[in-house]
């Protein structure tokens, strides 16, 4: 069985299709074998029903999928096709659900999520069709956080800054990839903006609110990345003080623009990664220290992943707390005094007794 990414709704039909055939001793006759990687119109909107764990409070719900932006280090473009963005109705309607289910918290999900529906709906007033959804999914009842990932920087415009400070649903946490620090590079890497804007941007986040985090990506070791280029990573890296970051190494990815550009040192970007890694360490252990002490609200995901006696949740800002708690803990938003902190997590202890039960 074979199925494109356009086709994960037919999976299910399509084993029990094989196993028909298995049963008929007719599965090794490649006639029978299935082979489906076309597009498929309307494919966007048939993945939308969740499986939940009992007291699940988060969730993920696809919104667009594909990407027009063709960056040259990446297959996704190839893989996953044009951009294809669900309806606001729709989206709504999974959301809606979620929340009957007991679901607290969403998180909007694209690859370049702040550019949702730009081919399919129109800007009304001035606002993006992205900006029409955070609207329209703010206004449900009974869901108490929203997330959206990963924006690009480009089309991060005026709008959404102004829903970011407008909607206290929006948790204070903004992920936006950066890849490189140096202009030179992010041409070569097809990234339309500058580090300039970049670092710009950041600046007009964290005007939106008090103490919004921001994450980002990085590659280093892209193909013709000098020591210079490098550096001006280094050095925006270290200014902006990402309250966490996933440095890559550069790989090939087979059939990409950058597949074919001129290799760097595999050692130089093990030197460079291992150096980013230990700069963006210590902005995040920073960045955490400065919670010891704060009483701050989290919603309980479940046991923690290091140690499965201990409860974790996430701030707000999506800094991961670990706890001793209870099983009524799981699945509630409550507040925690943060006790201690290092750069992957905080620890800290629940503001309500155990023994009570824990209220949303
Ligand atoms: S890196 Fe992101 S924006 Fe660039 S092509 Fe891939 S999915 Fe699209």
């Amino acid at each position: 069985l074979v199925v494109g990414t356009q086709k994960f709704h037919r999976v299910a039909d399509y084993i029990a299709e094989l196993v028909e055939k298995k049963r008929n001793r007719r599965m090794d006759d490649p006639r029978f074998s299935i082979c489906d990687t076309e597009d498929e119109t309307g494919s966007v909107e048939t993945i939308r029903d969740h499986e939940l764990k009992e007291r699940q409070a988060t969730a993920f719900v696809s919104i667009m999928q594909g990407c027009n932006m063709h960056c040259t280090f990446c297959i996704v473009p190839r893989t996953r096709g044009t951009e294809r963005s669900r309806s606001i109705p729709e989206i709504v309607r999974e959301v809606r659900g979620l929340v009957a289910s007991g679901v607290k918290e969403v998180t909007l999900l694209g690859q370049i999520v702040n550019l949702y529906g730009r081919h399919e709906f129109a800007s009304v007033n001035g606002e993006s069709p992205f900006v029409q959804l955070l609207k329209a999914v703010h206004e449900i009842d009974g869901l108490e956080r929203l997330r959206f990932t990963s924006p690009h920087p480009v089309g991060f415009r005026e709008d959404l800054l102004q829903a970011l400070a407008d909607l206290p649903k929006l948790a204070e946490h903004v992920h936006l990839p950066l890849q490189s620090g140096s202009n030179r590079i992010l041409k070569a890497m097809h990234r339309p903006y500058t580090a300039e804007k970049y670092r710009s941007l950041v600046r007009r986040i964290r005007q939106t609110r008090d103490e919004i985090a921001i994450t980002t990506d990085v590659i280093v070791g892209f193909p013709g990345e000098e020591e210079d280029d490098y550096r001006q990573t280094r050095d925006l890296v270290e200014e902006i003080q990402f309250d966490n970051a996933f440095i890559f190494r550069y790989s090939i990815r087979s059939d990409t623009p950058a597949a074919a550009m001129e290799q760097i040192d595999e050692q130089i970007k093990e030197e460079r990664n291992r150096d980013l890694l230990s700069v963006v360490d210590a902005s995040a252990h920073r960045a955490n220290e400065r919670l010891v002490g704060r009483d701050l609200e989290i919603l309980c995901e479940g046991p923690s992943r290091t140690n499965a006696a201990r409860l974790m949740g996430r701030t707000r800002t999506n800094k991961i707390v670990v706890f001793e708690g209870k099983p009524e803990h799981v699945g509630q938003i409550f507040e925690i005094s943060v006790t201690q902190a290092n750069g992957f997590s905080l620890y800290g202890t629940p503001l309500v007794p155990t023994s009570s039960p824990v209220s949303a």
